[in-house]
């Protein structure tokens, strides 16, 4: 008997008890490698010591002070860290609670940005139908996935959705990777022109597209156009890397690869790796001056945003992953996972595409790989692989969504950093089997 209306209301998972390092103990004493990272969260993995000792220390000294009366040590230095190793430009953090708020609250920054310097026509956001931006109304409304977004229709920002984000499906027979750029950002532009680009005011983009498609990253080139076309037409570019960044893709921020800086950026999930729920938005100086300058204060804001627990787990979550030199770790060990994978299921007639960067990797499954037709949706193959990698004490997370009208099956993988080659080994063998 449960009172919790879990995700699937009639099924009650697994009772999680413990967890230490890559691995998580169930109340009947099962272990499960996290080889998902929940969903890309625990990049330090389960019970790290450094962290637990940060959190012991600021539950000692303070849990919480309201934003509207008090700054706090850890929030001042985590804010200093982001900000040193931002992407250029970029001059101040909003703390808030997660991914969602993070996007909800960019959105905002974006149209408050415009009423401040007063073109407060500017109110459409365009974004990517292969997206996901997060489930409160505003992120919803950015995010591409019908069915996620179909029972709350119409939803609250009028959101315009263009393709492709370059799952391999999409790209055509002998298309080049320069052409397939061209043509994605192409079709960005057409958009941005139909719409009339005074009345935009911000392209919406995971850097490296994640939980909707499989990270899934950008072909080159692709994100430097975009970031024209936006300068040319004067709307923001705001990436989400709630899923892909701080690490995950084995460098800081995912747009570092793509040698773009965004006037807004989201981060969460691997921010505070799961030890508190936290998240921020990195804020282009030309943002927060046009808001310091204009009306004085954004106009948002939230009971727990800058939480001291919060920002001091962060803090130590990054200050380990740069003292241990785990993105080094992210690289070596991405590239590894990628090699076993195609070792062990690239000659799988189903296994259509096996892609991603560094600790952030997926499969896809098709029926029949020559035409790269997916699986019929009525076999929830995605939800059967979850079910057997579970049984066989393996954590991933696989989605089946419909990507551009078109169903696709993938499986997620996103460990924890500190993975080793026996970990890997274990991730692909247990997967292998799953699958
Ligand atoms: N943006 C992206 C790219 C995400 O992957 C997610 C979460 N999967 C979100 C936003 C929303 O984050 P949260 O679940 O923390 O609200």
């Amino acid at each position: 008997m449960t009172h919790i209306l879990h995700r699937a209301a009639k099924v009650v998972p697994p009772v999680a008890v413990s967890g230490a390092g890559v691995e998580i103990v169930d109340a009947d004493g099962r272990r499960y490698l996290d080889a998902s990272g929940g969903a890309a969260v625990s990049c330090l993995g389960h019970g790290h010591p450094d962290v637990v000792a940060a959190l012991h220390r600021q539950l000692d000294a303070l849990a919480y002070a309201h934003t509207g009366f008090f700054t706090s040590e850890p929030a001042e230095k985590l804010a200093d860290r982001l900000v040193a190793d931002a992407p250029e430009g970029v001059s101040h953090v909003y703390l808030v609670s997660g991914g969602s708020e993070a996007v909800e609250a960019a959105l905002k920054l974006a149209r408050q940005y415009f009423v401040e310097i007063g073109q407060p026509q500017r109110r459409r956001v365009v974004a990517r139908r292969q997206s996901y931006h997060g489930n409160t109304l505003g992120a919803l409304a950015a995010g591409g996935n019908a069915w996620r977004r179909r029972p709350f229709e119409p939803l609250l920002i009028e959101t315009h959705h263009v393709d492709p984000c370059f799952a391999y499906r999409f790209q055509r027979e002998g298309e080049s990777d320069a052409d397939y750029a061209a043509r994605a950002a192409g079709a960005l532009e057409a958009k941005l022109v139909e719409l009339g680009p005074e009345t935009v005011a911000a392209f919406v983009a995971e850097t490296v597209v994640g939980a909707t498609a499989g990270a899934v990253p950008p072909v080159a080139d692709y994100f430097r156009r975009v970031r024209r076309l936006c300068d040319r037409y004067g709307v923001l570019l705001i990436l989400d890397e709630v899923m892909c960044g701080m690490g995950r893709t084995g460098t800081l921020h995912a747009c570092t690869q793509e040698g773009v800086a965004p006037d807004l950026m989201t981060v969460a999930k691997g921010l505070g790796g799961g030890y508190q729920p936290i998240g921020a938005v990195f804020l282009a100086r030309k943002i927060f001056d046009a808001v310091a300058d204009g009306s004085g204060a954004f106009q948002h804001g939230h009971t727990y945003m800058g939480h001291p627990m919060a920002a001091a787990a962060a803090l130590a979550v990054q200050e380990t992953i740069a003292r241990d030199d785990l993105l080094a770790n992210v690289r070596a060990m991405g590239d590894r996972l990628r090699l076993r994978l195609v070792e062990r299921l690239g000659a799988s007639p189903h296994v259509g595409d096996i892609r991603g960067r560094g600790l952030f990797r997926a499969l896809e499954l098709v029926a029949d790989r020559a035409t790269r037709a997916p699986f019929d949706p009525a076999l929830k193959l995605h939800a059967r692989i979850k079910r057997e990698a579970m049984a066989r004490g393996l954590m991933v997370y696989p989605m089946g969504g419909t990507i551009d009208g078109r169903r696709g099956d993938h499986v997620l993988l996103a460990p924890p950093f500190i993975v080793t080659e026996a970990h890997v080994e274990a991730i692909v063998d247990r997967l292998g089997e799953a699958v």
